[in-house]
């Protein structure tokens, strides 16, 4: 079957007690239990919801994963998974992650001595340099925030493979539409939910999908025992937001390469990431381990104040951070997700003052551009 009929028929979009074709909300903590002495499915809604369980079933469906987790933030998805590591343990985990997950590695699984090092993943001689004998995981992101780098993950699987190494990628800039890192090899695929799986700008979510059941069952034990869950209110929001993700992705992609082809064009601009662009480095990778660019771009201005007064005033585009909601989004990442990083670590990664990144929404790109153009004019 293929993605878009899988999304609407993977066996877990109809409620098997009553027939609904929308999975009810099982707003309970507790479950009454029928026989003292038997073992039944739901006891305590921590362990398990049958709500958050058609969500939980339906990720690993969509990422071909053996086991999925709902979990009540993308951070609570990437924190529930670096703690199957233990103290002594090191992870090699690439210099342009996400902002949070960069935090909590550098700030809080330190405390625990969770030895982190990060590196330029666009180089494979720059990762396996890190390895060393406690090195257990391999963590990536790829498309990457905010400049869209590409890492070769074929390569990975390879270098990990040999050096019997963990795996993990934040897939959120993709979805599980786009890129299926479980079919190239790797263990464990993460989204922030909230994005893309969500859609609609409305629900705080994260899901994790793995490989193999020794590894969900580590995974399981940090769900249950550390307790990030999600709730089924937002469970239901996310299967929701999933019927329609292909449809959506199509459309806010299609849109984005028209933008960036137009963004490229425009005299007040200097550069263009997008990896629909033949021009961005690593297109050729990117294309031979994805179906898809996605809807996220970022672009620099050639002046620093066309990209301030540009953030003043777009119109149609809302300003603010998250992405991959229906409405177009556009953010100024030095002062947005990258306003806590000292300037000369971000100006080293190339997140400089004239950098805006946008997520492409639903609206006409006609209009958009209209917008953009008036905006970069002034
Ligand atoms: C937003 C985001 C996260 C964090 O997700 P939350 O749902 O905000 O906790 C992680 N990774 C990426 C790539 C993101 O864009």
């Amino acid at each position: 079957m293929k993605f878009g009929s899988k999304l609407i028929h993977n066996g877990n979009e109809i409620d098997e007690k009553t027939g609904a074709l929308s999975i009810p909300i099982y707003q309970a903590s507790t479950f009454h239990q029928q026989d003292i002495e038997k073992d039944q499915e739901f006891d305590y809604s921590r362990s398990g919801n049958p709500t958050r369980k058609a969500l939980e079933k339906t990720i690993a469906a969509l990422e071909n994963g053996d086991r999925g987790f709902a979990l009540a933030s993308g951070m609570a998805a990437t924190s529930t998974v670096l703690s199957i590591f233990s103290a002594k343990d090191n992870i090699i985990m690439c210099e342009d992650v996400y902002g949070g997950s960069y935090r909590i590695a550098a700030n809080f699984f330190s405390r625990f001595n969770v030895e982190i090092s990060f590196v330029d993943a666009t180089n494979q001689d720059n990762i396996r340099k890190c390895i060393k004998s406690n090195t257990k995981a391999i963590f990536l992101e790829s498309p990457s925030n905010p400049l869209l780098r590409i890492t070769d993950l074929k390569a990975c699987v390879k270098l990990a493979n040999d050096h019997n190494l963990l795996l993990i990628i934040d897939n959120t800039f993709m979805s599980p539409y786009l890129q299926k890192p479980l079919d190239l090899g790797f263990d464990i695929v993460i989204h922030s939910a909230t994005k893309f799986i969500g859609g609609h700008s409305d629900v705080i979510g994260g899901l994790v999908a793995v490989k193999g059941a020794e590894l969900a069952k580590r995974i399981y034990a940090v769900q249950n025992g550390f307790g990030a869950i999600l709730g089924p209110q937002d469970s239901w929001l996310l299967l929701r937001g999933l019927k329609t993700l292909k449809v959506r992705m199509d459309c806010q992609q299609k849109s984005a390469q028209i933008l960036a082809e137009w963004l490229l064009e425009n005299e007040k601009i200097e550069a263009v990431y997008y990896p629909g662009l033949t021009s961005h480095e690593g297109y050729e990778i990117h294309k031979s381990q994805a179906d898809g660019p996605g809807a996220v771009l970022s672009f620099k201005t050639k002046e620093k104040d066309t990209a301030i007064r540009f953030m003043k005033k777009v119109n149609l585009a809302a300003v603010a951070v998250s992405l991959g909601g229906v409405e177009t989004i556009v953010s100024y990442p030095v002062k947005m997700s990258h306003a806590s990083m000292p300037k000369t670590e971000r100006e080293r990664l190339g997140i400089t003052d004239n950098l805006i990144r946008v997520s492409v929404g639903l609206e006409d790109i006609e209009d958009l551009i209209e917008d953009f153009d008036r905006a970069l004019i002034g």
